[in-house]
């Protein structure tokens, strides 16, 4: 499968590819959209196309697109939050590293991961640059949430937006990266349609287990008194927000089968659809347990409040 299949792609995008392997620099692309809908996959293809020393960019095959997929090449610069901000010395140092002369070619591309992480001070000092562009350098910003980026940084940038797939077009690009039908469906639906977050998925079978467990607790409701239900969801340390957003992906499924829609869970239809819970009323109490838990109330409080509300 080409490594781009799955990327829903906007005409935009394909714009800016196009240029890209003409060799034209855009100063700054900000990708947004939500966790495993293909931005560092693009950022990564944008930063080989544009390093590539091959024919048909990015060859794949040349010493420059081999160090770019690699993270190694010299011409490429990436950062991301450390202790969960990028502060302005890393800013600053990117910047500094951007006035030099290119070491192999005639640009750099710096990638910014999360740049939302960036604190006041960072993105400042990114915007001066922004402002003054340097003719050999190529931004890529890539954030989940723009609107935590000052006004005028994000007016300087290209704006492209990455999607999640309707989760049947998610399930088909995980077939057609060699996994199995069934299984497919179930990591597309329980990732919403992304195939990133799907691909993480399929490789942390605890988190698949919770899944089923948080299911069987919420349909036993009514059949087992609550303490039972929520000794059935026990959740591991660590894994309470876990049960939480899965928790939240029932409540969502059910609102959506009750109004005659198509669940993301399409493993779980017919399960859904017998279903006797209430989809907006598990929605708000999984809404409140997350308040809780974020005051610090204990999981096994919040939990049995929650499943008693039901
Ligand atoms: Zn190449």
């Amino acid at each position: 499968m080409n490594e781009f299949d799955w990327i829903a792609r906007d005409e935009k995008l394909q714009q800016l590819m196009r240029s890209a392997q003409a060799g034209r620099i855009v100063h700054a692309l900000l990708l947004t959209g939500g966790r495993g809908t293909g931005k560092r996959t693009a950022a990564n293809w944008f930063a080989r196309a544009m390093l590539c020393t091959g024919a048909d960019k990015p060859c794949g095959a040349c010493p420059a697109c081999k160090q770019a997929a690699a993270g190694l090449h010299p011409d490429l610069r990436v950062i991301r939050p450390e202790k969960n901000a990028i502060r302005v010395d890393a800013v600053r140092s990117l910047i500094d590293y951007l006035a030099l002369k290119p070491y192999e070619g005639d640009r750099h591309i710096a990638i910014i991961e999360q740049a939302d992480r960036m604190n006041d001070s960072a993105q400042n000092a990114l915007l001066k640059s922004l402002e003054e562009p340097v003719d050999s350098a190529m931004f890529l910003l890539l954030t989940e949430s723009p609107g935590a980026l000052l006004p005028t940084i994000v007016s300087r940038c290209r704006i492209v937006r990455f999607h999640e797939l309707p989760v049947r077009a998610c399930a088909e690009a995980l077939e057609r990266g060699g996994m199995e039908k069934e299984r497919a469906l179930l990591l597309a639906g329980a990732a919403r349609g992304s195939v990133g977050r799907a691909r993480e998925m399929a490789g942390d079978e605890a988190l698949l287990a919770l899944r089923e467990r948080v299911i069987d607790a919420l349909e036993s409701l009514g059949r087992a008194s609550a303490a039972e239900a929520a000794s059935a969801a026990a959740v591991e340390k660590g894994r309470e927000r876990d049960a939480l957003d899965w928790m939240e992906l029932w409540a969502r499924d059910r609102m959506a089968v009750e109004n005659g829609a198509e669940p993301f869970q399409l493993d779980q239809a017919a399960r859904l659809a017998r279903s006797k819970l209430d989809g907006q009323r598990l929605l708000r109490a999984v809404m409140r347990a997350r308040r809780e838990l974020e005051s610090n109330v204990s999981w096994d409080n919040v939990l049995s409040a929650m499943l008693l509300s039901l």
